[in-house]
């Protein structure tokens, strides 16, 4: 079953129950406090806090997500992508737990041919909070049995926005992949090690007005008067069981990049080695760089803007691991294109917009790889000699901020040296910058502008479009 079969089949199982079918939001997050969209709640998130009454009780949506936080899993746990797409079923005041739970066993297990997805109903494990005895009774009801039925406590399984407001339990849905994979759960828990079950789906019911304290240390004033279902479930997980791969990035939509990556390095896929991870992180990160492109973001220093830098230049960097010095954007990308735009036809449509984006910041990092690495070749040479252990923070944000490298990929290459970085000094550097950048901003704000430098480019271009609506960011954050 095709990724896209199963984005349709959510679509028009919520269709057939009443839900208004949202398009998916921009991966820009529509809110201003998130840099990206994280998940599929986030365009309802006016409607979830009640700070704004939804149009509609019901909505279903498949949304694109970015979760740079993730990275670092990528390529090395079987599950876990900077971008993927989350399908999410919401309601605001209408159905509440017994419905959720209703619909997530019927699609999950109900007959193919019927449009549900068919999974055994054997292979369901379902997180719940400890204390949700309704929660517990509908999944009895629909016929989850009690052993795989998993208490955990409030902390481990709870939901809320880190302030006072609405919070409430969640349900997640695990699959069992059986045996092979890991040992079997036992003794209250979904995780005992391997990669046996899998999340597939969150089911957050919005339910508690809740108080101030730390952490999930908080009281429960009372019931919400609006209670509210907010749910997510992971289209490329759902995409890899069903079609009988080991991991997400070995799906259709993911896997044609991996196939390029193994034409232009000539290594196979499949040896299980550094080199396996290596070209899913490739698939990965093509694929997140092409559908942060095509949602408005060019690359740059800071922000959304750095995180596709990041992206696009550790496939750069990890192809160049796998042996290919050449240019490889003009190859894998297109590979991507291929792969989204039955779902995305914008990006076929926008094609050379994005390629030339995409094929210009490889020529800039590799003409700065070049540079970059004789600083740091040279920095650790010194390091070396003087007996330390780490390349100072300085060097790393010089290689940073002259020389475009992401901090990670600094990282990578000093541990290949067997060196370590001071991150810390780093992270320091990094937030004097951001300083002294937002206090320039602020002066300039109310100072003069320097008028000399406008009309040397408007001489220069003539007058220009105004596009900061277009292409400036809100967010500062860094990741
Ligand atoms: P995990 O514990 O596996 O990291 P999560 O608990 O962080 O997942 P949720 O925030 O509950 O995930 O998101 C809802 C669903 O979205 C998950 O059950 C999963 O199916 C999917 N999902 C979350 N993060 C990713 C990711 N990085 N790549 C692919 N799918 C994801
Ligand atoms: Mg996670
Ligand atoms: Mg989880
Ligand atoms: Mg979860």
């Amino acid at each position: 079953m095709q990724t896209s079969e199963i984005a349709k089949r959510w679509v028009d199982y919520f269709a057939k129950n009443d839900h208004h079918i949202a398009p998916s939001a921009s991966l820009v997050s529509p809110d201003p406090s998130l840099l990206f969209t994280v998940a599929g709640m986030v365009p309802f998130i006016p409607y979830i806090i009640g700070t704004d009454t939804s149009p509609h009780p019901r909505i279903a949506s498949v949304q694109k997500c970015i979760r740079t936080k993730d990275i670092e899993e990528v390529g090395k746990t079987t599950r876990h992508g900077t971008f993927f797409q989350m399908l999410g079923n919401f309601s605001f005041g209408d159905y509440f737990k017994e419905g959720a739970i209703n619909y997530a066993y019927e699609f999950l297990t109900g007959p193919e041919a019927e449009g549900n997805l068919g999974f055994d109903p054997e292979r369901f494990w379902v997180t719940v909070w400890n204390e949700d005895a309704e929660a517990i009774s509908h999944l009895k009801n629909v016929g989850v049995d009690e052993s795989r039925i998993v208490r955990l406590t409030r902390e481990e399984n709870f939901w809320d926005t880190g302030q006072p407001g609405p919070a409430g339990p969640c349900a997640e849905w695990h699959y069992d992949r059986g045996p092979e994979f890991g040992p079997e759960a036992v003794g209250g828990t979904v995780d005992p090690g391997g990669d046996r079950y899998l999340e597939i789906w969150n089911l957050v019911f919005d339910q508690y007005l809740r108080g101030e304290g730390a952490g999930k240390d908080y009281p429960l004033i009372r019931e919400l008067d609006q209670k509210a279902i907010d749910t997510g479930a992971g289209l490329e997980r759902i995409a890899y069981l069903k079609q009988g791969v080991a991991n997400m990035y070995e799906t259709d939509e993911v896997f044609p990049v991996i196939a390029k990556a193994q034409e232009l390095s000539g290594k196979t896929y499949g040896a299980g080695g550094d080199d396996d991870v290596r070209m899913r992180v490739v698939g990965d990160h093509v694929r997140s760089a092409l559908m942060l492109i095509g949602d408005g973001v060019t690359p740059g220093n800071e922000g959304r803007g750095f995180v596709l830098r990041r992206l696009l230049r550790r496939s750069v960097r990890a192809m160049k691991l796998l042996g290919v010095d050449e240019r490889t954007m003009p190859e894998l990308l297109p590979a991507s294109i291929d792969a989204m735009s039955a779902t995305y036809p914008e990006l076929a449509a926008n094609r050379a917009k994005i390629e030339a984006i995409a094929y210009n910041e490889e020529d800039a990092f590799r003409r700065t790889l070049v540079a970059g690495t004789t600083i740091f070749d040279t920095a650790v040479a010194q390091v070396k000699k003087a007996g330390d252990k780490a390349l100072s923070g300085t060097d790393a944000f010089t290689l940073h901020d002259t020389y475009g490298f992401p901090i990670d990929i600094t990282l990578e290459m000093a541990a290949e040296q067997g060196i370590q970085v001071d991150e810390a000094k780093f992270r320091e550097l990094m937030k004097e910058q951001k300083e002294r950048a937002r206090a320039d901003a602020k002066a300039k704000k109310g100072g003069h502008a320097d008028v000399g430098v406008y009309n040397g480019i408007k001489e220069a271009e003539g007058l220009t479009e105004f596009r900061a609506y277009q292409e400036l960011t809100t967010a500062t954050e860094i990741t």
